[in-house]
């Protein structure tokens, strides 16, 4: 087991407010989306691991909640600041000025993906070229476009400055809509038992040790701590009152969770009485590995006492 004190990438949706409101977006974010408080984030940072290689913050739009962003920038810099952090920053890109970019870039952002890049955003790409001058003016390389995922790209001291677009399309990581927020109401979410948003990038796979090609990453939801960025059905904690490097450390103990870390949803059950055989069957029926993972961690497993329900009952 590596270091729970030490994290390779932290994905961290602050806050779920948007100016955009996408029929796919995965957590419902939106100009009603839920936020939090200024004191909650930096109770948050308070209880993040000790050593993270990057931190990648998210929403919802970051820039819509300008000020708790700065405030969450320099916390980092003062708790993480010469220790090598990357900070990158994923936005929609559309309330972008060249006076937010200097600001950002001198509160730490070293690392920026427009991440909507696709036909589900309102804009879809329109703002591209103003972006590109924008980004070059500021000495902003724009010669990588795709997210960061090699190791070798951001586990050094010195950040250079990079920024990248990309979008939801089926052939990228994340491999179709996942069946969560807004995708599920709009019933626009990937059907295909076949396919294991477990095992690529953004999901359990390696969220404990890291796996082949995947950096050891977990995702926190406003407060809730995932193994994964669809997020489970019960958060595996909440980051606003417990350490993040306690609540892995506790998991980490429970076979569910490293069959998790292995990518392998369908076996997660086993260590509990629940089959393999009962799991790809309620997959096939679900059309989705994490409806299925939600029905197992609703019926069949305490999030909270890392229990089987019926060894408690
Ligand atoms: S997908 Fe992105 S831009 Fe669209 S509503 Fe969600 S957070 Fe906002
Ligand atoms: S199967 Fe569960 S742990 Fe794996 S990506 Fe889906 S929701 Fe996350």
């Amino acid at each position: 087991m590596s270091d729970l004190n030490h994290c390779e990438s932290l994905y961290w949706v602050f806050t779920q407010l948007c100016n955009d409101k996408c029929d796919h977006c995965y957590n419902l974010s939106g100009p009603q989306g839920e936020r939090m408080s200024e004191a909650d984030c930096m109770a948050i940072i308070d209880n993040l691991p000790e050593r993270i290689d990057r931190i990648i913050l998210s929403g919802g739009e970051p820039i819509a909640e300008k000020k708790i962003l700065y405030a969450i920038l320099d916390r980092l810099k003062e708790r993480y600041g010469g220790s090598g952090t990357q900070i990158m920053l994923q936005t929609n890109g559309d309330l972008l000025t060249g006076e937010i970019l200097d600001t950002l870039i001198e509160k730490g952002v070293t690392r920026f993906d427009i991440a909507s890049i696709d036909r589900y955003h309102k804009h879809s790409g329109a703002r591209l070229l103003e972006l590109a001058e924008l980004f070059e003016s500021r000495g902003v390389n724009g010669d990588d476009k795709d997210p960061l995922i090699e190791k070798e790209t951001y586990l050094v001291q010195e950040h250079p400055l990079s920024w990248g677009y990309w979008g939801a399309t089926d052939d990228m990581w994340l491999g179709g809509n996942w069946a969560r927020g807004r995708a599920m109401e709009k019933d626009i979410w990937k059907r295909d038992p076949a396919h294991n948003f477990c095992k690529v990038l953004s999901g359990g796979v390696g969220f404990l040790t890291g796996a082949e090609g995947i950096p050891q990453e977990i995702s926190i939801q406003l407060w809730r701590i995932n193994p994964c960025c669809p997020g489970t059905y019960k958060a595996m904690g909440d980051a606003r009152k417990e350490k993040v490097a306690e609540v892995l450390a506790r998991v980490a103990q429970s076979p569910v969770f490293q069959k998790i870390n292995e990518g392998d949803p369908l076996g997660m059950g086993e260590s509990v009485g629940v089959s393999r055989e009962i799991a790809e069957a309620r997959n096939a029926e679900l059309q989705n590995v994490c409806l299925w993972c939600d029905e197992f961690f609703r019926d069949y497993f305490d999030m909270e006492t890392l229990q089987s329900k019926f060894q408690q009952a």
